[in-house]
Order: C-alpha cells, then structure tokens, then sequence
C-alpha cells in the first residue's frame, strides 16, 4: 500500500518533473533562438555600419577627387604609360577608320564622326556637338579613390571597425541576404536598439520564398520615394531595395583595382599592356590581376536605397552571351550577378558560348563554374552571332523575366530589384539599367551624367543625349526615376520572358552584331511597350574601340544589311531617310542580299503595330526629321520662272505658290517628285524623262546643295557623267549640259530648305 503511494506520488511527482524539464527545454531553445537573432541582429548591424562608414569614405574621396581634377592639368593624364598605350592603338585604329561606318558608334562605343557617308559627300546631322556624338558617353566622373586613404581612414575609427571586422567575417557568409543600407542617423553606440531594422531583414527573408502570383495583372506603381512616406515601408508586399554585395566583406581591400579605382600602371608594363590588348580591345594585362570580384562604389542617387519595391517579383534569368571574352572579364561579369542580386530573385545564369575558339573557355570555364550550381552553359555549334546566341540563351531560360547582359560588365549594388519591379509593374515595359563605364585603360569605374537616354540619329546610329530640359521640368523629373528612352544601347535590358516571345524576340535574320538593338526598340514601342532606363540599376560596361572578335562576313556589310532589314520592316516612309543618309547602295538587290522579310512584315501586322511616324512623334519628339530635304517652287535663277508640270511635261511658269503643278519635293533618295513622278535624265539626246519614282533607278537622282559647294545650286544628275540641269534662255526646254558653276541657267533654288 505505501509502496503503490509511493508510486503513486512519484508518478505524480514524475508528470511535474516531465513537465518541469519539458519547460525548461522549451525555455532554454528560446533563449537560444534570442540569443542567436540578437547576435545576428548585432553582426548585421555591425556590418551595416561598415557598409555605411565605406560609402562615406567613398563620397568623401569622390568629391575630393572632383575638385582636384578641376584644377590638374591634363597633361599629366597624356604621361600616363596605360595612355600611351591607348594612343598607340588609337593611332592604328585610325587608319582604319575611314572604312568603317557610322552605325560602329553603339552603345556609347565607336566612330561617330567619321563614316563612309562623309565619303560620298553626303550631309549627315550626326556632328551635333549639342548632343551625343562623344566617343564613349557623355561626360563621366572617375571614381578614382585614393585607396591608401581610404584604407586609413576606415582604421581610424577603431573601436567600431576593429569588431566590424571580426564579426562581419561571420556575418558576411551567414546572411545571404542584408537589407536596404539604412538612414546615416542609425546609433553606432547601441546596435541592438534598432528593432525595426531586424523585422525588415526578416521580412526581406522570409519575402523571398513567395512565389509571384499574377504574371499578366498590371500593378500600380508604388510612387513611394525616400522619405516621401515613411510609413510605406511597413506596408504589406513591400520592401525596401535590398542591398545586397556580398563583396562588402570580406576582401583584400589593397588588392589591385579595388574599389573600381583607377589603376596606374608602371612603364615597364607598356609592352605586356600592348602585347595583350588586342585580346579583349581592352587593358586585358590589369584586368587578369584586379579580383573577379571586386568592390565598386555604389554609385546610385542617394535615395535609391530608400526606395520600396514589391516582395513578389518576378525571377530572372541572367543571359551572357559571349564569343571569345577575357577570362578576367567574363568572370567578374558573373560575380558581380552572384554577389550583387537577391538569390531568390536570381534564377539562373546562362553563359551562351558563341562557338569561341579560345581553349580557357571550354573545360576549365565548365569547371570554374561548376562550383556555382545557377550557373549553366549553353554550346553553340556554331558561330550564331549576339542576335541568335541570345535567343538561344532565351529558349533555355526558367526564369520569369530574361535579364540580357554583355560578358564584360559589373553589375553594382541594388541593380536587379529595380529592373524586376518595373517589368512587375507591367509586363510591357522594358527597363534598362544606367550603363556606367569601366575604363578599357585603367579599369577605373566612373560615373555617367544623370538624365541620359539612347537615341539615334540617321542613319540610325545609336547614341546618348539628355533629356530635353523641358521634358524634366514638365514632369518634375528627379534623379532616380525612370527615363523614357527612345532606343535602348542593346546590351543590357530585362523583359518578361513571354513578352519576349509574343513580341517574336529579335529578327533571327539579324547577323552576328549590329542594329539589334534599333529593331528591338523599335518593335517595343511600336507595338505596344515602353523602354526605360532606370537610374536606380546601374551596370558598369567596358566600352571597345573595336570588336575583338572576328565577323565571319565583312564586318561593314553584316551592319548595313541588318540596318536595311530594320529600314525595312520598320521605318514606312521614313526608310528613304536612311538609305538617303549614304546607304542608297542597298537598294541595289545585285550588291546586297537583305533576305526574306516575309515574317517580319506579317508580324508587324500581327501584332498591330503603330506607325514609325508615330513613334518619332510621341516617343522621340525631339528629333527632327523632315520627310524631303527640300520642298516648294523650283525657281530658275536665270530665266527667273519657275519649273511646272504640264500634261505629263516639264515647262516654265511664272511662279505662283498657289499653284500645285509647281510644287516639287527634293527628297533623301534625291529624287525631284511631284506626287508618283519623278524627274529623270536620261542619257539618249541628253533628254529629260518624267517617269514614276522607283528608289532602285539611279538615272532618278539629282545631286543639289543649296550652298557651300562650287556647284552650289545646281542639280547634278548622279547618272550619266554627272551633267546638269539647264534652263533654256529662251524657257521653253530643259536640258542636260555639262556643269558650269557660272551659268545661272543652271542654278535652282527650292522655296523651302529643310537640310542644308
Ligand atoms: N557576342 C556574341 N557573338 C557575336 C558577337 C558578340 O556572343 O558574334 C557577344 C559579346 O561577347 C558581348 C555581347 O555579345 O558579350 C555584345 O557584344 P559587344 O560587347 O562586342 O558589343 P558592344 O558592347 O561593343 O556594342
Ligand atoms: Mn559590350
């Protein structure tokens, strides 16, 4: 009996035990649980701090730069032996450069001013100084960090940098994720206090497992700048930009090129410099010693990081397509992916490999990169070109949205949200990133000019121009939001990947490099979506004088036959401004195979595309593009009539504006056209003809400048020796005879210039 008691009591006693030590576990887990959020609470607070002291030094030493350069001379930049270099291979490039056409400047890129337009005598409006016809971009600021400096002044806070530096380590691999770096005003004292901060980094962690619900849903934009709502940020299905770098911390913060300074090498490096150049068209020599995963100044506008975006973005797959790139340079391309975007964001990378000869590109990339599991590579058998490689990057892809980028570029901080928000907010709409420059000399990272966007100039080549004051004024632009931009650079932009497709990608047509991008931009606008550059993802390129790879075609055809197919497709009526602009050769179908267009031209009605009138009128304003070069009265200066169209005849009459049978239009195929006819010469007794225009007859145009030519005035025939256009004394006949600058019968003058 009082051993059943016993028992009793010490079952009994045993369930207060069971429950006490079950307590106590559940107790202790929980402390631990604290413990461990506290201390990560700790380290990332640690780490921002770290994050922020650098961007201040960062700041500090970027304008301390700005004034010095104010006041250094230039000269010491020309000393430089990475300059010299440079020179040298200016000079060789040079030489070369009369052959190569207007269309090379791209992307910021190459030979603007010198093409084989100037050749043919023909006027280009490209030499605008005003806008975009710089070599590489507009203006830019070097971040040239004094690195000694900087060093020193991060070791002279020691009380917080010296822990930062041993937790950070810690931290750095543990969150995968940190949050949007927050406001300057953040204790530096009392880490822990910042609660707010913890449940955002949570939140930002716990957001990345949602999977995106309504692909096709339009959303509304969130319009919540820094500090303009400061209640946003605790709003469901919102999160501040995270911010993301993983190479923060740690590093070797005196490796070569850290930072994205400018590196300055000795003039004992001049030859391995050269020697190794032409491998990349760029300072291959200091890019295989700077880390593959350096830092870069985060060169954003100030309130970028305060900026909110949705926590069910889309995925992305990240596509480098590339033939032959420098090891160095492609690696750090896909570091500065991995390090630098949120990985639930990040699908994929996929390296399209465009049948490179190099050996470092087959196995020991396959090998590098399989340390990296969202890392694929796709083969190509053979040569495609970028157009092509990239669709074939696109067929593969799993992610929602295709992120194209060149395989020579550093994606810098925050660069993927933004991208994916806009295209989360509409699925039409293609945003671009500010495309920053990394020295092809230096290596150096550098600013660009706010407010930039990619336009074209006929003949459609690509450039950067500002936005028209008025334009910021009228809607109150600000540094950060986005830029409605006419065409897009072409190699770095996000789509929705099913977008991508019903838009029928790229013209497949389109051979190796060249005007993809025009058709692109193009097709987008045109048929119903938007380009935008969005100030708040910056990617830094490396901008060639050249391309380092071989076209397997002549390199100036494989252009100009893709322009045509754009011109084509594309431009309506405006496609004789292109072939005017000096490509009046491509008409001639014996001298230039375009291709079929069948599938184009059925897609563009398809998809119910809108005019390129339209487009020039609402999306590109700001260019002024006459239809005829000259139009009105065709006025003899020596008969003093003018030149009329009588039953099917050419005679003189007294000028009168209000008459249409005088009214001609001097257009860009050179034709003088009333209506469907066309004023021809032809050769048999020098007689003039009046036939139906038709843009292949050579024997239809008239060369005619209005001044600054010996010939001033006069219209030459292109055809037949190059006579010209007389005016019988007695007015009763045209005819064609040899040019004379003095004759004033053989000068005429249209009523409206509209190109000189
Ligand atoms: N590319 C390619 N196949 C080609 C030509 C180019 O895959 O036939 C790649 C190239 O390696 C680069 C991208 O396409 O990653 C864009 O080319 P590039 O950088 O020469 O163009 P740019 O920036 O000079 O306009
Ligand atoms: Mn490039």
């Amino acid at each position: 009996m009082q051993m059943l008691k016993v028992r009793r009591y010490l079952r009994g006693s045993g369930r207060v035990l069971a429950f006490v030590f079950v307590a106590s576990v559940i107790w202790l887990l929980f402390d631990m649980a604290a413990l461990r959020i506290s201390i990560n609470d700790v380290n990332s607070q640690l780490l921002r701090e770290r994050v922020i002291r650098e961007k201040e030094v960062m700041m500090l030493m970027m304008m301390k730069q700005r004034q010095s350069r104010v006041t250094q001379p230039m000269k010491e930049g020309l000393d430089h032996p990475v300059q010299k270099v440079d020179l040298a291979v200016t000079h060789s490039w040079k030489k070369q450069r009369s052959n190569k056409l207007a269309q090379a400047y791209r992307r910021g890129g190459k030979d603007l001013e010198l093409n084989s337009n100037q050749k043919r005598g023909d006027k280009v409006i490209i030499g605008d100084n005003s806008e975009s016809n710089n070599k590489v971009r507009p203006k830019k600021e070097a971040v040239n960090l004094d690195l000694n400096e900087a060093v020193a002044r991060k070791t002279q806070h020691p009380p917080g940098v010296q822990v930062n530096t041993n937790q950070g380590v810690k931290v750095a691999s543990q969150l995968q994720v940190e949050e949007a770096h927050p406001a300057r005003t953040v204790s530096h004292q009392n880490p822990n206090k910042n609660v707010n901060k913890k449940e955002e980094s949570v939140e930002a962690k716990r957001v990345g497992m949602t999977e995106r619900t309504n692909l096709n849903a339009k959303k509304e934009p969130l319009n919540l700048r820094a500090g303009q709502n400061s209640t946003a940020g605790r709003k469901a299905g919102v999160h501040k930009v995270l911010h993301l770098d993983m190479t923060q911390a740690p590093r070797d913060a005196k490796a070569v090129g850290q930072f994205g300074q400018a590196v300055f090498l000795s003039r004992s490096d001049d030859a391995e410099v050269k020697k190794r150049w032409d491998e990349g068209h760029f300072n291959v020599y200091l890019s295989d010693q700077i880390p593959v995963d350096r830092a870069i100044p985060d060169t954003r506008p100030e309130s970028c990081a305060q900026n909110l975006v949705h926590d069910d973005l889309p995925s992305t797959s990240v596509i480098f397509c590339f033939v032959d790139e420098v090891w160095s340079t492609l690696l750090r391309s896909v570091h500065s992916v991995l390090n630098r975007s949120p990985p639930h964001l990040l699908k994929e990378i996929i390296l399209v490999d465009d049948f490179s000869t190099r050996d470092y590109l087959k196995e020991p990339l396959d090998k590098y990169m399989s340390q990296f599991p969202k890392v694929r590579i796709v083969r190509l058998k053979e040569r495609q070109g970028l157009i092509r490689a990239r669709l074939a990057g696109a067929a593969v892809a799993k992610g929602d949205v295709l992120t194209f980028l060149d395989s020579h570029v550093e994606c810098n901080v925050g660069w993927l949200e933004p991208l994916l928000e806009q295209v989360y907010l509409d699925r039409r709409k293609v945003p671009c990133p500010v495309i920053e420059v990394i020295s092809d000399k230096d290596m150096s990272y550098m600013l660009v000019d706010n407010f930039q966007r990619g336009i074209f100039k006929w003949p459609l080549v690509f450039g950067w121009s500002a936005v028209p004051e008025d334009v910021i004024r009228k809607n109150n632009l600000t540094v950060s939001d986005p830029i409605k931009c006419p065409v897009m650079a072409g190699g770095l932009f996000s789509i929705d990947k099913n977008y991508f497709f019903e838009l029928g990608t790229y013209d497949p047509g389109l051979d190796v490099w060249g005007g993809e991008n025009m058709e692109i931009s193009f097709k987008i606008w045109m048929c119903g979506g938007e380009i935008e550059i969005i100030p708040c993802s910056r990617v830094g390129h490396i901008f060639r004088g050249q391309n380092p790879y071989k076209f397997p075609k002549d390199r100036q055809k494989t252009v100009e036959r893709n322009l045509a197919r754009v011109a084509e497709v594309w431009l309506d009526e405006y496609k004789d401004v292109f072939y005017g602009h000096g490509y009046h050769h491509l008409l001639d179908k014996k001298l230039m195979d375009i291709g079929n267009l069948t599938e184009q031209i059925e897609l563009r009605k398809r998809l119910k595309c809108k005019s390129f009138k339209w487009y020039l009128e609402n999306v590109y304003p700001d260019i002024n593009t006459p239809l005829a070069k000259a139009e009105g009265l065709v006025f003899n200066r020596g008969l003093r009539k003018c030149l009329a169209l009588q039953k099917g005849s050419l005679s003189f009459e007294t000028c009168d504006l209000t008459k249409q049978n005088q009214h001609f239009n001097y257009t860009w195929m050179r034709h003088i056209r009333q209506q469907d006819l066309c004023v021809g010469s032809q050769t048999k007794e020098h007689g003039l003809a009046l036939l139906s225009c038709d843009n292949t007859k050579p024997d239809l145009r008239w060369l005619h400048k209005a001044s600054n030519l010996a010939l001033a005035e006069h219209l030459i025939t292109e055809f037949s020796n190059h006579m010209c256009l007389e005016a019988e004394p007695r007015g009763v006949i045209t005819r064609l005879s040899p040019c004379d600058s003095n004759s004033v019968f053989q000068k005429w003058q249209f009523t409206h210039y509209h190109v000189q």
